[in-house]
């Protein structure tokens, strides 16, 4: 079961999803960054005096919490006059209203946080406030896609296709004031292939599928280390200054190569050729996914041991 938490008993900013006596269904979904920790949006949103809020927040650690019921509209996209006509989604023109009015939205959990090193300088370490989510928090961003998506067939009878033209990031709504909301590394062709494969399956089916990226989360970071150093590599290897020094440590790799089913030649663009091949296949989710992830954790574990990780 993926829990969810009701975080909405003192929340008090949101509206009914009417205007002028004509009510809205939810059709849209939006995707945020929060730019605070969950804990700091968990107290906003009960602020009156913020006048905000969403339906859902999805932190990093995957805790998923939700502040407003689907029925009502959620106070999001901080909406002004001038933004509809400057908005970048064809739908949010066609509709022509307050988007919160037809919007789900998901603040996804995302900050920066600064810290003094030794040598007291202050250091700015990014936790996601770019978009970058983690792991898990991708996975339950998925599922909790899929459940809003039951939740409205259910409630009102309309299926939310999945895909660019219904799921939205801040920016394609107000693309002047939050131009990063979501953030420019959001993983959108992620998102969107990932909800091609739920827009298939029902929600139990579905959820069945993320319990199982989830218990696989921590191989799949692992797995994707490896493949993004190896290519960060490989476009080292025409350089003048870096190439001979990329090409050794791809060299670094060669001991494995038979491992992982490699049989051509042993220079780096070979070995980063294979490397890449086997992360394609772990990503197209193919029936070859599994036996991909395995050969690339052969590989990470290789790389930690030999210091390319
Ligand atoms: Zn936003």
């Amino acid at each position: 079961m993926i829990d969810m938490k009701w975080m909405g008993d003192k929340v008090p900013n949101f509206g009914p999803r009417v205007r002028y006596g004509k009510k809205y269904t939810p059709s849209v979904i939006v995707c945020h960054i929060s730019a605070g920790t969950i804990g700091s949006m968990d107290n906003w949103f009960r602020n009156p005096a913020a006048e905000a809020s969403s339906h859902f927040g999805v932190g990093r650690d995957g805790s998923i919490h939700q502040y407003v019921r689907l029925e009502n509209a959620a106070w999001t996209q901080g909406l002004t006059a001038d933004a509809i006509p400057n908005a970048r989604a064809p739908i949010v023109k066609q509709m022509g209203v307050n988007p919160n009015l037809y919007c789900v939205s998901i603040e996804h959990e995302g900050y920066v946080e600064g810290h003094m090193d030794e040598n007291g300088q202050v250091v700015v370490e990014n936790f996601g406030l770019d978009g970058n989510l983690t792991e898990i928090q991708f996975w339950k961003s998925c599922w909790l896609h899929k459940y809003i998506q039951s939740e409205v067939e259910r409630i009102w009878g309309h299926h939310i296709q999945f895909g660019p033209q219904y799921d939205l990031g801040h920016f394609q709504i107000d693309p002047k004031r939050k131009s990063s909301c979501p953030g420019k590394n959001f993983p959108w062709a992620r998102l969107y292939a990932e909800l091609a494969i739920a827009e298939t399956m029902d929600l139990a089916a579905y959820e069945e599928r993320i319990e199982y990226r989830i218990s696989g989360a921590a191989d799949f970071t692992h797995a994707y280390a490896a493949a993004a150093r190896v290519q960060d590599l490989e476009n080292k290897l025409g350089d003048n200054t870096w190439g001979p020094a990329a090409e050794s440590k791809l060299l670094q790799l060669a001991p494995i190569m038979p491992q992982i089913n490699y049989q051509g030649v042993l220079t780096g663009k070979g070995i980063a050729f294979r490397i890449a091949e086997l992360y394609q296949t772990l990503s197209a989710n193919s029936p070859y996914s599994a036996e991909a992830l395995r050969k690339l954790l052969i590989v990470y574990n290789h790389m930690i041991t030999t210091g390319l990780l």
